[in-house]
């Protein structure tokens, strides 16, 4: 027979754990929301330290404590610093009812000073809005899609552009289908 104080009690532990997991706020009611909540999530990662390791297994439980509250701040510090936290949206426009374009401008690595302008897709299935793509300038053409053409020296005629391999002339990149854009 099962206790119905024992069911509340592994009802409110189950609730405790996902709401102490659940940081990031996953609001996907809109374009905007989606990609800030996906740049959450990122943060997140990034700083994911296992607050509740294995390694505890081997320590007395009030050392264990100290050990898990000197985790718990150092990944507090670290979201505090984290890169991303200084993207920003530039604008987001509805497509079609079903789909829009978000650009943010985003650093993209931590250190860099010079933030790029990033491009999101966004398709929405269900009532949630989800990213399609996620597109940053060309590295080899400065996201202008052009690149010069040396081969027009050799004809002595004035330098000329040609179209970027890297991005097909498009300026952008894809970060989710790497290798096809
Ligand atoms: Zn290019």
């Amino acid at each position: 027979m099962i206790r119905p104080r024992f069911v509340l009690i592994t009802l409110l532990l189950i609730l405790a754990c996902n709401a102490s997991r659940r940081e990031i706020s996953d609001d996907l009611s809109t374009p905007e929301a989606s990609v800030r909540s996906y740049w959450g999530f990122l943060v997140s990662r990034d700083v994911g330290i296992a607050i509740e390791n294995d390694d505890l297994r081997y320590i007395t439980d009030a050392s264990a404590q100290g050990l898990k509250q000197v985790r718990v701040e150092a990944l507090e510090r670290l979201k505090a610093h984290h890169y991303m936290l200084d993207n920003r949206i530039v604008s987001a426009e509805l497509n079609t009812n079903v789909s829009a374009t978000v650009l943010a401008v985003e650093l993209r690595y931590r250190g860099e000073t010079k933030p790029d302008t990033y491009k999101y897709y966004l398709t929405k299935n269900d009532g949630k809005w989800l990213i399609d793509d996620r597109l940053y300038p060309c590295p080899l053409c400065d996201g202008k899609g052009q690149v010069r053409d040396f081969s027009s020296y050799r004809t002595g005629s004035e330098l000329t552009t040609k179209e970027c391999e890297h991005c097909k002339g498009t300026g952008w990149r894809s970060y989710i289908h790497a290798g096809k854009s």
